[in-house]
């Protein structure tokens, strides 16, 4: 994957600093759901009235991905209900939320530290020094009696949306479920994890073998773009209307098959000089094993396979920082 440079290339003409994103979407108005309804701000539940499976939806673990926000404050006002079981909707990092300025819209990510980067027993186990800790402790009962989750996230550069799952049989068929639907037949991975720290859907409850726990991350698309609210509130629709299948093993009707790929190798950009060979949309295949895909300092960064999917390419990555990762098809 990783080689030394050969000769030299053409200078490339990628921006070097952040180019301005749009905002396409209006912030939701998240006021009916601020105090929550089960004695934890931010948290809403609405009982089915019968046996089944608890599940819980996630917006805003990211402060400025609100396309998830969007399409969860709708589908309460239009009061979803699960048909059986109970579902939970949490409004995750309100504080970072209501600091979004569309003249700066990456900034409000998070306020202390990364929300989705805490989920270890050895983090949430010592004194929150963050408002991200803190929050990430009182919604810890409620991700903890989760039989599954979904963790609501959207993507700042252009990519096809895709899900992602932790390891487990269990979430990989929730995954498989959801993309086996007609209209939200994305990709969907297993991955490498993050190093900066496990995130929501890695939560001990979700990989532990001795839980039932499932979980399942689904990157809607752009962060501000209306296709982003559509394609989140339809995958909350399938989550809650497919739960109770998932959860007793029933097979009911679905669209497509699933399109699985595994994330092999996260290449990180160890040089300020880092660029990528042409601007890729994430989701993008080289078909080719050995095609470069891009240059970091004296290093040439090829394809390690054929049909290689470029995962959410960072197009304007900074020393140290995760570049792309690339995934096998299965
Ligand atoms: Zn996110």
């Amino acid at each position: 994957m990783r080689r030394k440079r050969q000769r030299l290339l053409p200078t490339l003409a990628l921006p070097r600093r952040l180019p301005s994103f749009p905002v396409l979407i209006d912030k939701p108005d998240l006021s009916p759901w601020r105090s929550g309804n089960n004695g934890i701000p931010g948290v809403i539940e609405r009982d089915s009235g019968h046996p089944g499976p608890e599940i819980t939806v996630v917006a805003l673990t990211h402060g400025n991905e609100f396309a998830g926000a969007v399409a969860a404050d709708r589908l309460l006002r239009e009061d979803i209900r699960p048909i059986c079981g109970v579902l939970r909707v949490i409004f995750a990092n309100m504080a970072a939320f209501e600091r979004f300025d569309p003249a700066n819209p990456t900034a409000s990510r998070f306020i202390g530290e990364d929300l989705n980067r805490v989920w270890s027993n050895d983090r949430l186990a010592h004194a929150p020094g963050s408002v991200e800790m803190e929050r990430a402790i009182e919604i810890l009962p409620v991700i903890r009696r989760s039989d599954m989750l979904l963790d609501l996230h959207s993507m700042l550069w252009e990519s096809t949306p895709l899900f992602i799952s932790p390891q487990t049989e269990r979430s990989i068929a929730l995954a498989g479920r959801l993309s086996s639907q007609a209209d939200t037949p994305f990709l969907t991975l297993t991955d490498l994890g993050h190093v900066g720290g496990s995130r929501l859907i890695e939560h001990e409850h979700f990989l532990s073998a001795a839980s039932p726990g499932r979980s399942v991350l689904l990157e809607a698309g752009q962060h501000w773009r209306p296709e982003t609210v559509e394609i989140s509130a339809r995958v909350i629709r399938h989550f809650v209307e497919n739960a109770g299948f998932v959860h007793w093993g029933m097979r009911g009707e679905t669209g497509t098959a699933p399109r699985q790929a595994m994330v092999t190798d996260n290449v990180v950009a160890r040089s300020a000089s880092f660029a990528f060979i042409e601007a890729y949309q994430g989701g993008s295949v080289i078909e080719k094993a050995g095609t470069l895909i891009a240059t970091d300092g004296d290093d040439e960064i090829c394809t390690p396979y054929d049909h290689c999917v470029l995962i959410m390419p960072n197009l304007c990555v900074r020393r140290g920082q995760l570049a792309v990762r690339l995934a096998r098809r299965l």
